[in-house]
């Protein structure tokens, strides 16, 4: 059977991205949040990137109300009684990820794969709380979705090859590129990308240079299009700190330790541009 039907969990930043690009096509989503507000926030964004492709020719004011008209709300799990996929996009937490992939698994259609958009948490471990962790898999979307084309596609421990050609298919049929990984910590993309900002942060800590500096480097030397430090505002210093221990942990070496400063700025509520603070100012 092919994926027809879609539920996206978290309206965030993500999962409103997911949910716009599964929708633009053609599939019909189920966008789910526990709170209301959360849901109107995720709609209005997917309606301003809409509105934004609209008058710049790419999409007719027609496509982008059938676009939207392919979303609708939800408040609650059970609604992914007839669904093909759950992509589950809600926060970064094995106790809640373990919570919500419980309830799936005894609500959701027996064929539906249970997809998680993780950055880091074993595939594998969320798999086992469910009956069927061979249709259990990682989605690994990039921010911002709509724009990004890597899709990491993760294979936990028990991932059978029909659910991944399946995952594959669909995320060619997204306009994505998947890339297949295996179930290890941080994958591939945040294993590299990480210890990378952790030792930029390192480097400002100690005062080898200042933000603004390190950033330029980065930029003008390697060619990366924003500096790490920037880059670490957008993704959110406390997902940063999250994946560093979750490397840490999983890999129990010491070169994956969080940098203090790192640990510093989440203390403070400093987590970047959602919050409007980290190393830079967004107010
Ligand atoms: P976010 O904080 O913007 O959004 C999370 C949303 O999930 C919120 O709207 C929240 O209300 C909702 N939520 C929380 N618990 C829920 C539950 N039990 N049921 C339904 N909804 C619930 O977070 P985000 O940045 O969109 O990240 C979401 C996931 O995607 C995380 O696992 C994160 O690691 C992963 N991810 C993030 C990025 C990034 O750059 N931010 C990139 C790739 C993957």
């Amino acid at each position: 059977m092919s994926i027809q039907n879609v539920m996206v969990i978290g309206a965030g930043q993500m999962g409103s991205g997911i949910a716009q690009v599964c929708a633009q096509a053609g599939l019909t989503v189920k966008l789910n949040d526990m709170k209301q507000e959360a849901y109107e926030r995720g709609i209005g964004t997917i309606t301003k990137n809409l509105s934004r492709n609209v008058e710049k020719g790419r999409m007719t004011e027609e496509e982008k109300t059938a676009v939207l008209g392919r979303i609708t709300p939800s408040l609650d799990l059970k609604d992914a009684h007839d669904v093909d996929i759950v992509i589950e996009a809600a926060v970064e937490n094995m106790a809640i990820k373990h919570s919500i992939f419980k309830t799936l698994d005894e609500v959701a259609p027996k064929h539906a794969i249970l997809a998680t958009n993780t950055s880091s948490l074993p595939i594998t471990e969320i798999a086992a709380v469910t009956n069927r962790p061979e249709q259990v898999i990682g989605m690994h979307f990039m921010n911002p979705v709509p724009v990004m084309k890597l899709v990491e596609i993760i294979r936990g421990l028990a991932t059978s090859d029909e659910v991944y050609k399946k995952v594959e298919e669909m995320t060619l049929q997204l306009s994505k590129t998947p890339v297949e990984v295996n179930d290890f910590p941080g994958f591939v993309a945040n294993r590299i990308l990480m210890p990378m900002i952790n030792e930029a942060i390192f480097t400002l800590q100690e005062g080898v240079a200042t933000k603004e500096a390190i950033d330029d480097i980065m930029k003008l030397g390697m060619n990366h299009p924003m500096g790490p430090l920037q880059l670490a505002d957008f993704i959110g210093l406390d997902t940063c700190l999250y994946i560093m221990e979750v490397l840490h942990e999983g890999f129990g070496d010491s070169k994956y330790r969080p940098s203090p400063l790192l640990r510093q700025y989440v203390k403070a509520g400093w987590l970047g541009k959602k919050t409007g603070r980290g190393f830079y100012d967004y107010t």
